[in-house]
Order: C-alpha cells, then structure tokens, then sequence
C-alpha cells in the first residue's frame, strides 16, 4: 500500500516536471543568445527536483547507499541548475572554469555522502554539507535577480523572494524537520514529495511571471519607441510628455525645449534614395543621443523632426546645449554605401514657463524653429 503511494507520488511530480518543462518551450523565447537558454536548464532543474523524489523514494525502498548520496546530488545539481538558469534569464555568461568548479562541488558532494553512506557515518555531517551545498547556488542565484530588481518589475520581487524563502527552508526549515519528523516516521516520503512539488510550482509560477512580465514591458516601451531611430515617438509625446512637463513643474524644476529639423533632408532622398535617407536619419539621432544628458529625453515627432525634453535646464543652458548639436552635426560626416553625406539642422529653444501646457509651449517652439529655418538654416534661435 506504501509502495503504491510512492509511485503515485512519483508519478504525479514526473506529470507536474513534463507540464513545467512543456510550459518552458511555451514560453516567449528571447532573441539573446544567452537569455534564450535560460527554458534549457529550468527543465534540467524540474528533472532534478523529480530526481530528488525519486531517489528519497529509493531511500524508502531500503535502498540507502544509492538513494541518499542520490538525493543530495540531485537536490545540489538542481539548485546549480536553477542558478544557470537565472544568470541565462539575465543574460550573465558563465566561463568554464566556473562550471568546472560546480561539477566538482556536486561530484564532492556524491563521494562524500556516498562514502558517509557506506560507513554507516552518514548523520549531521553530511546533512549540513549537503544542505549548505544546496544553498549556495541558490543564494548566489538570489544575488543575481538582486542586481536586475527593477521597480515596478514584479516578476523580478517574486522570483528573488522565491530564491531568497528557499534558501531559508533549505538552511533552517530542512533542520528543524529532520529533527522534529523522525527519519523513519511514514509521512516522511509524503513531506518529502510536498515540498518537492512547492518548490516546482512556486519555480515554474516565478519563472513565468517573470518572462512573461518583462516581455509586457517591452511591448509597453516599443509602443513608445521609433523602430528606425530608437528615439522616443509620437505616442510618447502624447501619453508620457505632458506627464513629465507637469512632475518638473510639481517640483519647481525648469523644463526646456528644443525643437529641431533636418536641412534639405528630402534633396538627400531625391538624390540617393530613401535607404540612404533612412541610413541618415538613423546616423542623425545616434549623434545628438551622444550629446544628450541621462534624463533629456530625444523624440521623433515625425520625418525628419524631432524634438528634446530637457528637464533641469534652462533656457540659457539648452541654447547652448542646441549650439553644440548644430555644430557637431555639421562636423560630422556621414559615410555610408559609397556616399559621404553632411547634415545640417535648425534648432528652436524654449525654456517652459510654470503657467503654460507642454503643447503650446511645443508650437512657440516650432515658430522659432520656423524663424531659424526661414532665417537661412542651420541656425538656432530661441523663444
Ligand atoms: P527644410 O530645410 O525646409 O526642412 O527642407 P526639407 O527637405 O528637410 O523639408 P521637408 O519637411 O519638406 O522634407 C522632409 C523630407 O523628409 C520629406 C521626406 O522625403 C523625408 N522623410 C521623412 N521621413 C522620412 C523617413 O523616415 N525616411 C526617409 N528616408 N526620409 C524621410
Ligand atoms: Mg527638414
Ligand atoms: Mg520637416
């Protein structure tokens, strides 16, 4: 009847791991090479929480010498295979060296359980060396979602708050079990298969959550972002702008714009063609992203427009800041297919006043830029 127990038990976690493992070629995969084989060894890790069962199972079955060392193996292999798979979901390389330095800990950890075993000297020493073995990957692992916590990214909290709960089950929570359970107490296997079955499903929750909430934020800032340049767009300047002119105003901080156009961008089509053009205009933005500050904010309002939210600074400092965009554009040569090309662009300045709205302060800008064009180009003027 035990035994019948056991492989039901067996049998519904091998279903669970197959669900988790099925779940993470379900899952949206990421272009990054390393990022992409993060799924890999989160279902090397469901296997070796299965392993961990199946061995314990052993273990009951009167078969020690393999099942315990078995089962301190699997539970170190797992957690090393968990922590792969959080340095991949995070992009992070492992050398080598490092990965030989884990395979020689886990093979440390067998031997010395499995000679403990054998001699019959198996007790607290080899519970702690393996529990300690077990909670080093992953608490080295809960330091690496620490590095990546983003606000607002829940996915992130849960995954570093599941690492961080398993770490102290493994370090205290197993202890006190083993000493208040009794080893041969007959719920034993069925703790064992609980927590194992835990472990998996808060695991898969976490992992999930986690890819599937940074794919949401990235959806989110695609939708704000021009594909071709990478600067902010026209739904950011709708949605996010007037939300950024009214916290500076909030914190009495100066907000200034500068609004700015490409000079004779369509001769440059006309004569090379939209790819060059499109080539240009990408070029373009990469030279004034480099001149640009943290929190000034490029968006591309349309064609060859764009305009510069410069929080902090006033009208004064973003003239001279728009001087040293005009001069580095025209100093800068564009080569691209055989063709050099060199840009110019006019500029209008405006530093925002505490009692206007973000979008007519945007229209006397785009006067001034008017003024700068119609003044002879390549110019700035401000409000
Ligand atoms: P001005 O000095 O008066 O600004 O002259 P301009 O030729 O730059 O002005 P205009 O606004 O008339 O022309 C903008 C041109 O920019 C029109 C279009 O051919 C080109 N353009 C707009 N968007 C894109 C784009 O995404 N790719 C390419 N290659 N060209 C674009
Ligand atoms: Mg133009
Ligand atoms: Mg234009």
């Amino acid at each position: 009847m035990a035994d019948a127990q056991m492989y039901i038990q067996l049998g519904l976690l091998a279903i669970v791991a197959a669900i988790g493992a099925s779940f993470t070629f379900a899952l949206p995969k990421p272009r990054h090479r390393l990022k992409a084989k993060s799924a890999s060894y989160a279902r090397w890790f469901l296997l070796c929480a299965w392993c961990v069962l199946a061995c314990q199972s052993l273990t009951a079955l009167g078969y020690n010498i393999i099942g315990l060392p078995g089962v301190y193996a699997s539970a170190v292999v797992g957690a090393y295979m968990l922590l792969m798979s959080v340095l991949m979901r995070f992009g992070v390389e492992v050398s080598q060296l490092k990965k030989f330095a884990a395979l020689l800990h886990v093979c440390a950890v067998f031997v010395i359980a499995s000679v403990l075993t054998a001699t019959q000297a198996a007790g607290w020493v080899t519970h702690g060396l393996a529990l300690t073995s077990v909670a080093f990957p992953l608490w080295l692992a809960g330091q690496r979602v620490k590095q990546h916590l983003d606000v607002g990214h829940v996915g992130g909290y849960l995954l570093f708050g599941v690492l961080n709960l398993l770490v102290v089950l493994v370090l205290f929570g197993v202890p006190v079990y083993l000493t208040v359970v009794a080893k041969d107490s007959p719920y034993h296997l069925t703790i064992t298969f609980a927590l194992t079955l835990i472990v998996m499903l808060t695991f898969m929750l976490a992992y999930a959550v986690n890819i599937l909430q940074s794919l949401l934020i990235k959806l989110h800032s695609q939708v704000h972002t021009d594909p071709l340049t990478g600067a902010k767009n026209r739904h950011f300047f709708y949605e996010i702008a007037p939300k950024l002119a009214a916290h500076a105003h909030r914190n009495h901080e100066t907000l200034s714009l500068v609004a700015c156009d490409i000079d004779y961008f369509k001769s440059i089509n006309d004569q090379h063609g939209h790819v060059i053009g499109d080539i240009a205009l990408k070029r373009f933005c990469e030279i004034i992203q480099a001149q640009l500050r943290r929190e000034d904010t490029l968006i591309r309002m349309g064609g060859e427009e764009f305009l510069i939210l410069s929080p902090q600074c006033d009208g004064a400092k973003a003239c001279l800041l728009a001087e040293r965009l005009r001069e580095t554009i025209s100093a800068t040569k564009i080569s691209t297919r055989g063709v050099t090309l060199n840009l110019t662009a006019s500029f209008g300045v405006i530093q925002m006043s505490p009692d206007a709205d973000l979008f007519s302060t945007v229209k006397h800008a785009d006067k001034a830029l008017y003024d700068a064009k119609a003044n002879g180009r390549n110019q700035v003027i401000m409000v």
